[in-house]
């Protein structure tokens, strides 16, 4: 039995950042049919907690999503990850747990928003392209909604990422080359009736990472000093900022805090942009490096990420791969078993320690035991 898409009556708070036009209700495209843009949210978020009842978790937060009232929650208990206290060199540091999601990574939040819109509109069959989180994360939300998944991955990815998309029932292509070819090969491989639920165009994702502000937020009583945390795409970046922003405007927080965006030397358009400070967005080769979840040579929200740490007061850091093994080693000593990807924080927080506000929030985004 095929099923019907809903909420026709809604108003989608997404639209097309160039022509305005409101993202449609029936196909799910991942641009603009009209012009070709980017898709975004048209206002700022908003912070409503339980304003819709008894749901739990990131449910909480329902208001906050792109999603027509009634959508069914394709969740799988993401969210309300533990926020645990350290001291390092005497200043006050908190991880934010976000490996202990349900596939191991950060990006369930938003991938619970984005499967749950794709099940709303009745999508039965999606593709994707990912380095291994988002891959997993959305091979296990098409599973529980009885979507269909097929994923692009480059032939780097790690094993376990890979064995993890293809036990939740995804089919699985491997493209050689770097990150980016596995990208144009999805791009190439569309057919009329696919859709591309890409995490990169696709803003579904943004608003379920902004719950990550929220909850930071409910536990400490207040905005953090500052937040630490690894930037491929920028889509928790972007959540984060915007999470803050909308707790900002809810007057529960006085200040936003500084956002701390970390990059493998490698593969570090940000901090590229940033020491050089030009105009005009720069290109760069990808090299490889440990942090394969962050190597992502033209991140699509380039400006609006640049955007959003300038406001926010915060920098780039570009740490080298001799460093993220420090990082990786000096975590698991500290009883935080996380990917290499996730240990970029580590040296960007001893390098930035005495200059950035206190408290420091650091963003652990993906498990160890997705490592090789
Ligand atoms: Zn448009």
């Amino acid at each position: 039995m095929s099923r019907k898409p809903m909420g026709n009556s809604w108003s989608s708070p997404i639209k097309c950042l160039d022509c305005q036009s409101e993202f449609p209700k029936t196909g799910f495209p991942h641009r603009c049919p009209e012009c070709g843009g980017v898709y975004d949210f048209a206002e700022p978020l908003r912070y409503a907690p339980g304003a819709s009842g008894s749901e739990r978790r990131i449910w909480r937060y329902r208001e906050t999503f792109p999603l027509p009232p009634g959508a069914k929650s394709v969740t799988l208990g993401e969210g309300n990850t533990p926020l645990v206290s350290y001291q390092v060199r005497g200043r006050s540091v908190y991880f934010k747990c976000e490996h202990l999601n349900p596939t191991g990574s950060f990006k369930d939040r938003g991938t619970a928003i984005l499967a749950s819109a794709l099940e709303a509109q009745a999508i039965e069959r999606a593709v994707e392209d990912s380095s291994g989180n988002a891959g997993a994360s959305f091979a296990a939300y098409a599973a529980r909604a009885g979507i269909h998944a097929r994923i692009f991955i480059p032939s780097y990815a790690s094993g376990p990422k890979r064995l993890q998309m293809e036990a939740y029932g995804a089919e699985i292509e491997r493209i050689p080359g770097p990150r980016s070819a596995a990208s144009e090969a999805v791009l190439e491989a569309l057919s009329a009736g696919d859709t591309y639920a890409s995490h990169a165009y696709l803003p579904h994702g943004i608003a379920g990472m902004a719950t990550t502000a929220f909850e930071i937020f409910e536990d400490l009583g207040d905005s953090p000093g500052s937040v630490i945390l690894p930037v491929g795409q920028g889509t928790l970046l972007l959540g984060l900022a915007r999470g803050f922003q909308a707790l900002r405007a809810a007057k529960k927080i006085q200040s936003v805090p500084q956002l701390i965006a970390v990059q493998a030397k490698v593969c570090a358009p940000l901090w590229m942009e940033m020491i050089r400070g030009e105009s005009d967005l720069v290109s760069l080769e990808e090299g490889e490096t440990l942090a394969e979840g962050i190597r992502i040579k033209s991140p699509l929200r380039m400006r609006a990420l640049l955007g959003a740490i300038r406001a926010s007061q915060g920098d780039v850091v570009a740490v080298d791969e001799n460093e993220i093994m420090g990082g990786w080693n000096a975590l698991a000593k500290l009883g935080l078993y996380v990917e290499h990807t996730s240990a970029v924080v580590w040296p960007a927080l001893l390098q930035n320690l005495d200059r950035i506000r206190e408290p420091v929030v650091i963003i652990l985004t993906g498990s160890g035991f997705k490592s090789i």
